[in-house]
């Protein structure tokens, strides 16, 4: 079956690709993360997953298309900020990441349902900093906006999947914060 895997980055995604692949899954990665900042991190979270991508065949949609361009990435990620800015000083796991999470899982599940995908789901959940309810919940609402398109659930952490996506992460790149300038400090 075909599932569109929003993937946040590489070490997050790995496992979840590994267990789809081996259990009769056909992936396709989709890109869309303009909550990241710097550019150059942003590149570089990317190019980690696109690289990772490459070497098992799977396709990647990279839904910003921005790395010969500094203007579009400015562009897509003062988009995203304009929400953002008004819950700058909320913790992490708070309402900004609410919205955050609504924001790239709404554009993906808008891919989706363009695209014949019938199932979508989130790398996202595979990081225990985040709140997998909140991520959860935003997946589902971000489905049912497309009738034909339903929310994967699982839990990408449970089943020895967390276990695995930290042994495979040790081959990428390692960010070291969540991914927008508010996560920097
Ligand atoms: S901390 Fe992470 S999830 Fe929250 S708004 Fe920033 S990038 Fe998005």
């Amino acid at each position: 079956m075909k599932v569109l895997l929003h993937s946040c980055c590489a070490p997050c995604s790995a496992a979840i690709l590994e267990w789809m692949t081996t259990n009769g899954y056909e992936p396709s990665i989709y890109f869309f993360n303009p909550n990241i900042f710097p550019q150059e991190e942003y590149l570089h979270r990317k190019n980690e997953i696109k690289r990772y991508a490459l070497n098992l065949g799977i396709e990647v949609v990279d839904e910003d298309g921005t790395e010969d361009s500094p203007a579009l990435w400015t562009d897509a990620h003062l988009k995203w900020k304009n929400g953002a800015e008004l819950m700058a000083s909320e913790p992490e796991r708070g309402k900004r990441c609410a919205y955050c999470f609504r924001y790239r899982l709404l554009k993906s599940a808008e891919y989706a349902s363009k695209h014949g995908f019938r199932l979508i789901t989130t790398s996202l959940m595979s990081s225990r900093w985040k709140d997998i309810n909140q991520i959860m919940e935003a997946g589902k609402w971000a489905a049912s906006k497309y009738p034909e398109l339903e929310f994967w659930d699982k839990n990408w952490r449970k089943g020895g999947l967390y276990e695995r996506r930290n042994i495979l992460a040790r081959q990428f790149y390692n960010q070291r914060y969540c991914g927008c300038e508010y996560s920097i400090r």
